[in-house]
């Protein structure tokens, strides 16, 4: 069960498709990642938490608090938590603007790691680096499943613990090579999760 995640697991769980994707970033992509579907089977939820608490336990990180932006960070922040030991909380949007779920609150100085389960950008992630932060609490930690941003730390000098590196090519419309094959384009769900 230390055994690594594999991309060929999230391609057998329909989690990672290919053909000619529109992303939510609106950049075009040949892969399109959804690891809701392979969350799905509350095992390999379970295994892929597990995976990323040993994770940060083999780079020294300690959290007390592990925190995950909704929707697509929660399964995997929560299975983290499990196997981590510690308590979970999260990050919603709401009227545009991240903000702690109601009733959570963040203790001051409270060593915090964020579960995501795809960084592409890391923008997202970066609102609820400063909304914790706010709150009082220290983010020590970066963790996903998935890294698809094409840097090896995108939050540097945050440390990143991904699950798994990917290389997927995305490109601005004007310059997509699939486009210009013609071949027909897919717009999965407003938002990957
Ligand atoms: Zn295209």
């Amino acid at each position: 069960m230390t055994a690594p995640l594999t991309l060929e697991e999230l391609t057998a769980a329909g989690a990672h498709r290919t053909g000619h994707f529109r992303l939510s970033s609106g950049l075009h992509s040949g892969d399109y990642l959804q690891c809701a579907l392979y969350l799905a089977d509350p095992r390999r939820a379970e295994r892929a938490g597990r995976l990323v608490a040993n994770g940060l336990e083999r780079a020294g990180i300690h959290p007390d608090l592990i925190v995950s932006p909704a929707l697509g960070g929660i399964i995997i922040g929560h299975e983290t938590a499990r196997a981590t030991g510690v308590p979970f909380l999260f990050t919603e949007r709401q009227e545009g603007r991240m903000t702690l779920r109601r009733g959570f609150a963040i203790r001051p100085g409270q060593m915090i790691v964020i579960v995501e389960d795809v960084v592409t950008t890391g923008k997202s992630t970066r609102e609820v680096i400063a909304v914790l932060e706010e709150a009082g609490g220290s983010v020590i930690a970066m963790a996903s499943i998935v890294n698809r941003s094409g840097l090896e730390n995108p939050f540097d000098p945050i440390p990143y613990v991904p699950l798994l590196s990917v290389t997927f090519p995305a490109w601005p419309p004007e310059e997509c090579p699939l486009c210009r094959e013609g071949q027909p384009i897919e717009k999965p769900g407003s938002r990957p999760v």
